[in-house]
């Protein structure tokens, strides 16, 4: 798929300044947020695309070659998917993520970044965790315990970072407001504060076991329930089970996102099922009953009718998958394949000659039957 232009994707015109460009992708940000999109994986993708074309437009060096250059600019540097099971490319999901959160909040909350800065509760990052099931644990929804490796609050000293329970001091070389500000000839640079790394308090004496961060790095266990019904694209969001965020901040989300594996029988469209069943030529013609797998691990008897070409749709009705969390399941469908025989006696090509004389002589109606086998196989042939 072609990448789309970023300018269209935050909805701004081509020249368009860095307010403008802010205040699009807030738009699209606020529209797409997962927060208000459960389970809408267009949404989701939007909102991935908008934050991605927000990374380099509000970046006046990215914007620039960009600008020159298109997407071809940072043909290495973004996107991701990997897809890989397991908890390892949580690192551009996280990023876009922080990046939405520090902007929508940090401007909600009263627009601090643009005056003195002021300190923000450095929040935990938030964690995507790689699911891969199969079908049939789709439909019947699954326990599931998954070790993530995160960051937890300190145990030493319970997030404070200082040893023995003391407080954290206000830093003294920024007053508190993570920032400083230095003058350059006529200008005025504002930059992070060296002492305390822009979170506006130092700490007299670190704990050692965090060296101050208030938070270990450790893989968590955790147990997980997956709905049933759930299907490639499915996000499960667990609050507050990300990283635990520096000094006390506010604890991460953990997102669970779902791969269902394909299945060797069944075809997933939606809650419905399809799957094709070889019958025999004769169960074809004469009408008969046949036993088809389903996914709920049983077998379901079905009706062939007299006369059925190859091709032929069966509905199997509430044999689908079951619907994320709602009442109900989809269908399954079976799509009859007849099977030519092969490999027949001498005894049975007689018969099988006799059969054609009289079709052709007498019942013109059932060449019909061996034109469709006939097409059958021209078609897979082709
Ligand atoms: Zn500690
Ligand atoms: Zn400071």
């Amino acid at each position: 798929m072609a990448k789309r232009d970023y300018y269209e994707i935050l909805g701004v015109s081509k020249g368009a300044s860095a307010d403008e460009i802010k205040k699009g992708y807030r738009t699209k940000a606020k529209e797409l947020h997962p927060d208000r999109n459960a389970d809408n994986p267009k949404a989701e993708a939007q909102f991935k695309e908008a934050n991605e074309a927000y990374e380099v437009l509000k970046d006046a060096n990215k914007k620039a070659a960009y600008d020159r250059y298109g997407h071809a600019a940072f043909e290495n540097g973004m996107g991701g998917g990997g897809g890989r099971p397991g908890a390892g490319s949580q690192g551009d999901f996280a990023s876009a993520f922080s990046d939405v959160f520090d902007d929508l909040f940090g401007d909600f909350m009263g627009g601090q970044r643009g005056g003195g800065g002021g300190r923000r509760a450095a929040r935990g990052n938030d964690l995507r965790y790689n699911l891969r099931i199969d079908l049939e644990e789709a439909y019947t929804g699954l326990q599931k315990t998954i070790t993530v490796p995160t960051a937890v609050e300190c145990d030493t000293c319970h997030g404070s970072g200082a040893e023995g329970g003391a407080e954290p001091q206000t830093c003294p070389t920024c007053s508190g407001m993570g920032k400083v500000r230095a003058q350059q000839g006529f200008f005025t640079v504002e930059r992070t504060c060296p002492t305390c790394n822009g979170m506006g308090q130092t700490i007299k004496n670190p704990c050692k076991s965090c060296q101050g961060q208030g938070r270990v790095e450790k893989e968590k266990s955790l147990s997980v329930n997956i709905p049933a019904g759930v299907e490639t694209g499915t996000r499960i969001r667990l609050a507050g089970e990300g990283e635990a965020g520096m000094r006390g901040g506010p604890t991460g989300d953990l997102y669970i996102f779902i791969e269902v594996r394909e299945h060797k029988l069944f075809e997933r469209e939606g809650n419905n099922l399809f799957c094709r069943v070889p019958v025999s030529m004769t169960d074809a013609a004469l009408g008969g009953d046949i036993e088809v797998p389903t996914i709920d691990g049983g077998r379901s008897r079905v009706k062939i009718p007299q006369g059925s070409q190859s091709g032929r749709q069966m509905r199997l009705r509430a044999k689908g998958m079951p619907a994320l969390r709602g009442a109900g399941a989809g269908d399954m469908f079976i799509e009859l394949a007849v099977e030519t025989p092969v490999n027949l006696t001498g005894k049975q090509k007689e018969l099988l000659r006799e059969f054609d004389k009289l079709a052709t002589d007498n019942n013109p109606q059932s060449t019909s039957f061996f034109s469709s086998v006939k097409s059958f196989w021209d078609s897979m042939k082709g």
